[in-house]
């Protein structure tokens, strides 16, 4: 697996002046749509919400649909915990938030964008509004059809699942549909929709501005660009960083780590546990272990069992309940580890639910239930002698 060393960037947080984003739009608008898909698509920039679509294959998928009324949305549900790092970008570069779906909307003919702004940042709301509306105005000046808005939503986890956000957008309770269709297909409102994620609407300004092949030059070949993390937990630095994708973890803990570090959080509750002996061979990155933003530091102090019951009873009261294996399985689990805890299981029971949490992965309708098997494993696996009695 290629790896780099990790490198500080700053790129996402620049300082672009007005006049700059003014530019980066006319010089956008001078191309073809499809030439601007192709160098999103030479970028290889990909989601960076943590799953890690193309985002230009996405955009070509938009582009191709035969419909009158397309839509631009940016996903602003930014509920992981450990994850913060959307709401400094909204804070500190909204415009370049603005001009990535500016440019998303020219390059696949949608007429309207939304940011779908997640109810807690709701105190984010009249600034950008302000902004919107300067914004908008120079989109008018320019002669180009596009006009965004902006909807909230009102504190739900499962509303950051693209579907469940149109759902909520359109005044319904925010559940999963069934995929396919697609939201190139069917989004908001049945229509053909982008939806972006904060973050990566603003590598596409950095890109309209930088050009591709530059942007290629940082990360690896699977994992172009850089990233900004959110570092929390057992760390003297706690904050926001940018940095080059494809960073072995043990020079991530060697900077940020308080010298004690056992374990990584990576990709926040629904992402992976990384115990010290797999810092060394763990690759922050695509072709490693993606995340969507969140790294929790933990020291010696800290009970993995505690960490787990925590990440469970989330996912318990975020589960939209709609499916099956994702209601009952979240609370199984939970009561699973708290009976094995209290020694009323063996600890053999672990692996029964390791087995319940393989089955929430295959028969779960949407990425929450898929995904509570990756902190659950990798803790239980890796922290075995603390969960138990
Ligand atoms: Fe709802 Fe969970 Fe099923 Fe997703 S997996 S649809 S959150 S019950």
């Amino acid at each position: 697996m290629e790896s780099k060393n990790l490198k500080k960037v700053d790129l996402i947080f620049l300082d672009t002046p007005y006049s700059d984003i003014v530019q980066i739009l006319q010089r956008s608008i001078q191309k073809t749509p499809d030439d601007l898909i192709l160098e999103v698509i030479d970028s290889g920039l990909r989601g960076r919400g943590g799953a890690g679509f193309p985002t230009g294959l996405k955009w070509r998928f938009a582009k191709t649909e035969d419909s009158a009324v397309k839509y631009v949305v940016c996903n602003a549900d930014e509920g992981e915990p450990g994850t913060f790092k959307d709401r400094e970008i909204l804070q500190t570069v909204p415009y370049k938030v603005l001009t990535g779906m500016a440019i998303a909307g020219y390059a696949i003919g949608a007429q309207k964008g939304y940011i779908y702004l997640r109810g807690e940042y709701n105190f984010l709301l009249p600034e950008l509004l302000k902004h919107i509306q300067i914004f908008n105005k120079t989109l008018e000046e320019l002669g180009l059809n596009f006009t965004i808005g902006i909807k909230s939503g009102s504190g739900a986890y499962i509303c950051g699942e693209e579907t469940a956000l149109f759902e909520s957008m359109e005044g319904k309770r925010g559940e999963p549909r069934n995929k396919p269709p697609y939201p190139t297909q069917w989004g908001f409102e049945g229509k053909p929709t982008v939806i972006n994620n904060v973050e990566t609407l603003v590598y596409i300004t950095m890109i309209a501005r930088l050009g591709a092949e530059q942007f290629r030059k940082m990360g690896t070949k699977a994992s172009s660009g850089s990233k900004v993390f959110s570092v929390s937990g057992d760390t003297p630095i706690a904050g926001i960083y940018e940095l080059e994708l494809g960073m072995p973890l043990d020079e991530f803990v060697a900077e940020f780590g308080d010298g004690d570090t056992k374990a990584v959080q990576v990709g926040g509750a629904s992402g992976h546990c990384v115990p010290r002996k797999l810092f060394k061979d763990t690759i922050i990155g695509f072709e490693g272990i993606p995340t969507g933003g969140s790294m929790m530091v933990f020291n010696s102090t800290r009970s993995m069992y505690n960490v787990l019951h925590d990440y469970l009873e989330f996912f318990c009261e975020e589960s939209c309940g709609q499916c099956t294996p994702c209601r009952v399985g979240c609370q199984q689990l939970l009561k699973g580890i708290e009976a094995v805890k209290r020694g009323e299981r063996k600890p053999e029971y672990l692996d029964d639910l390791k087995k319940l949490a393989a089955t929430m992965k295959i028969a779960s309708k949407c990425g929450l239930g898929q995904s509570v098997a990756n902190p659950f494993n990798s803790i239980i696996d890796n922290f075995r002698e603390e969960i138990i009695y």
